[in-house]
Formats: C-alpha cells, structure tokens, sequence
C-alpha cells in the first residue's frame, strides 16, 4: 500500500467525529430537501477541517459543497443524509417500536452514508497535507435521495464539472462494489381537475376526476404488453377526492414512475402515457395537469474506478466484529420471518457464485456477512434506480458496499432504523471511510489510473453527452 496505509490510522484517531455525525443527523431523521440541521451538523465538521463551505447549491437551501485544497486532480465526493417517512423507530431495540408515531426514520442509513463521506473526506486531507500532495476534494451535500432527487439537480447545474472522479458508497448487508447499471427513472404526479356534484341527486352536473384517475391507469395497464419488457410502470394515488361516494370527486392525483435502462426509452414511454393521460381527461370531461417531482438517468459503471476500490476493500480486510455485536445483529434476524431467512443462502450464492455449498451454508449462518464479495462485471441492470445515475454521465463513478447490518435485514426497514446507531453502523461507515480515502489516495498518486477511468467513461457514453431528464423550468420542491 506504500504510503497510504497511514490513511486507515488517519481516519480511526477522528473517528468519534464521525460516529457522532452520524448519530445527529440519524435522531434529526429529516427527509426529501428540508434537511436544515443535518446539513448544518455535517457542515460544522467540515468547516472545522478547513473546508470551505458553499450552501444552497442548485436551488436546494440544504444542498452543499465543502472544498479543499486547489487544482488537480479533483476528487468528488459524495454524501446523502435524508431519512424516509414512517420508519421512525428507536434506536438498539429488536422489537417494532416507533419514537414517534408515523415518523420519520433512517430506514436506509444516510445518516451513516454522509458521516462516512465525511470522514473519507477529511481523511484523505489529513493525507495530502502529510505528505504534501496537491489536488482539490469536494464534499457534496446532496439532499432528496430517496425522493426529490437532489444529485440530479446537480448534475443539471453542472456542478460536477471539472472533477477527474467521483466515489461514494452506501451502508448495505455485504462489503462488495456496485457493478450494475441502474434504470432511468421519471417521477411525474397527474392531476385531474373535475366537476363536484351531489352523486345520486345530480350526478349528471357532475365530472369524476377519481373516473379520470381510474380511466388512466386502465389504460397504462393496457400499455404494459406494448413496451420493452426492461421498463416498469408504478403508480400510487395521491388524491383521491375525498372519501364519500356520494359527492363527485372534483379533483384526483396519481404519482406515476416510470422506468428503463435508457432515458431516451423513458421519454418515449412518458409520452405515451401522456397521451393516455389526456385521453382519460377526454373521455371524463375533465382536465388534465401534470407535475414533474424528478427524474434521474441510469447510471454508469465504471470498471478501472470499481476495481480500484475493490482492491483496497480486500486490502484493508474483515471488520474484526466482537461477541456482543454479533449477538446484537442476532437478535434483529430473530425478528425476520422464516421466508425472508430462507432466502439467505440464495443471496449468498449469488454474491459468490465460486463458492462450494458448505462455504455458502458457512457464510449464510454468520449474524453479519464479513467476507468480501468478488468483483463481478456484468452487463445486468438493477431493476432500480438511483441520482448517482446522473452523476456517472458526467465523471467516472465508484461505489461500494460495506456491512452495516445484520444478514437477512432489507432496506427501509424498521430493523435498519433500529440499527442506525450501533457499532454495526459506526464501524461499517469507517470502513467505508477508509476504502473511498485509499482510492482518493490512488487517483492522487496515479495518473494512469484516472485516464484509464476516463477512457472507460467515454467508451461508455459512446458518443453521447448528459442531457438533464428535467426539464429547465422545474423546480426542486420540499
Ligand atoms: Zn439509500
């Protein structure tokens, strides 16, 4: 590892810093883009390391960028801290207990994934200024994940122009790194304007926008046989036009996502269910509106960057776990049904598909899955989507995984809210930490590395440039 194996040492002397980063903004659980005290808290931190601090980026008031340091190569790094609705839950106990009813809850650990950040950000710092290399990294604050989209707001502003990579991470159940494409994704609320009218003595005064609604989404579902099997069509209501049948509804709202592993292939999609949207408007006299919430493009693997990372997350090894935390993470698996732990092994398999049946039953029965998952290239797409998306069409990506949680736990889950403060979590986010401060670390010290990276990134977008799925006049919305 040469000089950078003080980095890992660099990063454990603050460690504490970081953990009670994560603990704040964990107990603040605020969600989408009003995220005041946890931008405030993370800011606090990197001010006092000497970034400078730039607020409200992109239209976002709690969107940020901390820099250090000047000129190249310039490192991103990237940081999300918004909770999610409904997962409030207290901390360390197996049991579904929420601290407030219907609150908020850090159901997908970013309170860990922007002190993580944070930390990989400093440690890298406290490294250049040791031995005295040159290089600017950018923390970027990036509100709305889960909903909203804040890093897609970004990258319509262009603020990760001028960076040679970008790397960030996200606390999971295995240490691995991300190797698939994700779907492009479009968030659009429909919105259906009618006529009220009392329902059995009038109703011929009346104009059902609930009928719109409905009409709509018959023929989305008619839709489905007629588009690429990749693609996926999901919708809620959002309006519903009161809760008496007897009153026309005079008003209705459905928020539609729509997905594919291109955003030209979700455009074209978009438009026919805008089609079937007025047809809906037409058939119900009523009218027709819609809404952009965000939209993101599918994201961008990158190899050369993926592999470097792998290489330091097996450089640096097992997180050493101690009794108590393993039995900790055994008592939430004991609160998953049987169906969810028999899926286990299964998912063993898959990260590990070289491993002979007794090493998969091994690694299966572990309470936290320590071993290191192989680099795998593939050309499969997550049937998901993420803002990182749009961050890997402008500059090479990488990302990784570390175990925070106990095996057998899912994302947005009450046992991840439950989870977010114990060591599982403070030594996950360290680890990750460590990894993303190493591969800083080999992109400062090795040019090839980033024009390798580069390369890649070209041959990927073959000749195609970013276009912000958003379109100019819409707005990031709290
Ligand atoms: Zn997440």
């Amino acid at each position: 590892m040469g000089n950078k194996k003080q980095i890992p040492g660099l990063i454990d002397k603050k460690a504490a810093i970081f953990t009670a980063m994560n603990d704040r903004v964990w107990e603040y659980a605020e969600i989408r883009f009003g995220l005041k005290n946890s931008a405030d808290t993370i800011c606090a931190v990197l001010e006092g390391e000497g970034f400078t601090i730039e607020r409200g980026v992109a239209g976002m008031a709690h969107a940020f960028i901390a820099a250090w340091g000047s000129g190249a190569p310039a490192i991103g790094i990237l940081g999300e801290y918004d909770a999610l609705p409904g997962l409030s839950q207290q901390a360390g106990l197996p049991e579904k207990k929420p601290l407030i009813v219907g609150g908020n809850g850090h159901g997908c650990g970013h309170s860990a994934l922007c002190a993580g950040s944070a930390a990989a950000a400093v440690g890298i710092k406290d490294y250049m200024q040791d031995q005295g290399l040159s290089g600017t990294v950018k923390y970027y604050g990036c509100p709305a994940e889960e909903s909203g989209s804040g890093k897609a707001y970004f990258a319509r502003a262009g603020v990760f122009n001028g960076l040679d990579a970008a790397l960030t991470w996200h606390p999971m159940m295995e240490n691995s790194v991300w190797t698939m494409s994700s779907l492009a994704n479009y968030q659009i609320f429909f919105n259906f304007k009618g006529v009220s009218a009392h329902a059995a003595a009038a109703p011929e005064n009346g104009r059902s926008a609930l009928d719109a609604a409905e009409l709509m989404s018959v023929g989305v579902n008619y839709l489905r046989e007629h588009i690429i099997p990749e693609a996926r069509i999901h919708y809620a209501y959002t309006d519903v036009g009161g809760g008496l049948p007897n009153v026309v509804q005079a008003s209705s709202e459905l928020l539609y996502f729509i997905r594919a592993p291109k955003a030209a292939q979700v455009q074209s999609i978009f438009e026919r269910v805008c089609d079937i949207a007025k047809g809906a408007a037409l058939m119900t006299g009523t009218t027709m509106s819609l809404r952009w919430d965000s939209a993101v493009a599918n994201y961008l693997v990158n190899n050369t960057l993926g592999k470097a990372m792998h290489a330091n997350m097996s450089a640096l090894g097992k997180v050493p776990w101690t009794e108590s935390e393993l039995a900790f993470a055994r008592s939430f698996q004991a609160t998953l049904d049987e169906g969810t732990r028999k899926t286990i092994p299964a998912v063993v398999a898959r990260y590990f598909p070289g491993a002979a049946p007794a090493e998969i039953e091994a690694m299966a029965a572990k309470p936290i899955l320590d071993d290191i998952v192989p680099y795998q290239e593939t050309d499969k797409v997550l049937p998901g989507s993420t803002d990182v998306g749009d961050v890997s069409w402008q500059v090479p990506v990488a990302q990784i995984f570390t175990a925070c949680y106990p095996q057998g736990t899912v994302s947005h889950s009450w046992q991840l809210t439950a989870c977010g403060q114990s060591p599982l979590v403070h030594k996950g986010l360290l680890q990750a930490a460590k990894i993303i401060a190493l591969t800083a670390a080999d992109i400062l010290e090795n040019p090839q590395l980033v024009a390798d990276a580069k390369a890649e990134h070209q041959r990927r977008l073959v000749g195609e440039t970013y276009r912000s799925p958003i379109p100019p006049e819409v707005k990031p919305e709290e």
